[in-house]
């Protein structure tokens, strides 16, 4: 059967991104493969829209977050962690994993942190190394008020590391204009790539810890990653079957101008989550992300079935909810190259398995919106 991903990551691959990256092998020590990394490179900054430098790592997203621990701090540090989520648990895990304090933020999950409480919190405790956060916590599909909580950081000497795996390209983000000082991104989401790479921007001020920072780290070293990097290079071998199709996926986000890839994701995404209402369904976040949304279970409707259902019958992938959460939200991407015609499947599909588990709702008034589009 066909396999319709509406999930968040991996999300689907463009055609021409899977032509490039089937192409026969290029050896990287090359200038022919320089030259396209260089490209890529370049480009990421404009998603990024950053000046500062990208490391690209040869993993999945949590090595690029790991890096983002390990490169600035030492154990015994202290670093204030968002939690509203399991991304954000992530964090602390890490963190506490190499003998980092994480003193955690802790909020109710499908709600965003109050910039206010961050300044509390680091008014309180003295000498912060870093807070960590995410742009969108995809748990629960909830978008973070960076901006905010960089301007609160930014009067600090803590810096600002936000982990923008899922929300890069689809949820605003202006690294440099609002100072963020660490992006961590990831190649499987909304960057339209299979699982494999990992970035990480590096402000001057985040450089200013690397010196000194004691955590043990070899293959994510980001001195070895500049040293490297300002040869146009990695000190290792890269992905570079991704990198040859990361050129290619930046150039389709980048075909009309990065806002205006994002303006197409946004009105999907606001289709997508008043279809969710049209069908007499709740959201579960307070401050929804236009990468994915997440949408309550019925009461009384099982949520896994409904999940395995859409597979099995339709072919058609949703993720369910992660945790406590599991059986009690699904979840639906908009990001990357998914398209209305993706979602209006998706939905009709949905209706059809709602329909069959007794929830009541008028046929078709899911879909209502999406044709619109
Ligand atoms: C997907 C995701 C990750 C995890 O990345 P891996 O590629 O599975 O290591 C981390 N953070 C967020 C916000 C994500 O959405």
């Amino acid at each position: 059967m066909k396999r319709l991903l509406l999930t968040p990551g991996p999300t689907p691959i463009p055609p021409d991104v899977l032509g490039a990256m089937g192409e026969p092998i290029i050896h990287h020590r090359t200038a022919e493969y320089k030259e396209i990394f260089k490209e890529a490179n370049d480009n990421l900054h404009k998603v990024f829209k950053t000046q500062n430098d990208i490391f690209t790592f040869t993993s999945s997203g949590t090595g690029a977050m790991e890096a983002s621990v390990v490169n600035i701090c030492s154990p015994g540090d202290k670093v204030i962690v968002v939690r509203g989520g399991k991304f954000g648990e992530r964090f602390s895990d890490i963190s506490k994993f190499y003998g980092v304090e994480a003193i955690p933020l802790d909020i109710e999950w499908g709600t965003a942190p109050d910039p206010s409480a961050v300044e509390v919190l680091l008014k309180a405790k003295k000498k912060v190394k870093a807070v960590y956060m995410s742009l969108c916590e995809t748990a629960t599909a909830t978008a973070y008020d960076v901006k905010a909580i960089a301007k609160v950081v930014a009067q600090t000497d803590a810096v600002l590391v936000v982990d923008a795996i899922s929300g890069l390209a689809a949820d605003e983000l202006k690294t440099d204009e609002w100072g963020v000082d660490i992006v961590v991104a990831g190649s499987q989401k909304g960057l339209m790539l299979p699982p494999g790479l990992s970035f990480c921007s590096v402000s001057k001020k985040a450089w200013g810890l690397v010196e000194s920072a004691r955590c043990p780290r070899f293959y994510l070293c980001f001195k070895g990653m500049k040293k490297a990097l300002d040869k146009g290079d990695t000190p290792f071998t890269p992905a570079i079957t991704l990198v040859i199709g990361l050129r290619e996926s930046l150039k389709i986000i980048l075909a009309d101008g990065l806002d205006k890839f994002m303006a197409r994701n946004k009105t999907l995404a606001d289709a997508t989550r008043k279809a969710v209402k049209d069908l007499g369904l709740e959201l579960f976040s307070k401050r929804p992300s236009d990468a994915v949304t997440a949408a309550k279970v019925p009461d009384g409707l099982d949520g896994e079935a409904l999940i395995k259902d859409l597979r099995k019958k339709h072919g058609v992938w949703f993720a369910g909810g992660q945790a406590a959460l599991k059986g009690k939200i699904f979840r639906i991407a908009h990001m990357g190259s998914i398209r209305p015609s993706d979602m209006r499947e998706g939905f009709a599909a949905l209706e059809d398995i709602l329909k069959a588990m007794g929830h009541k709702f008028e046929p078709g008034s899911g879909l209502k919106e999406l044709k619109k589009l």
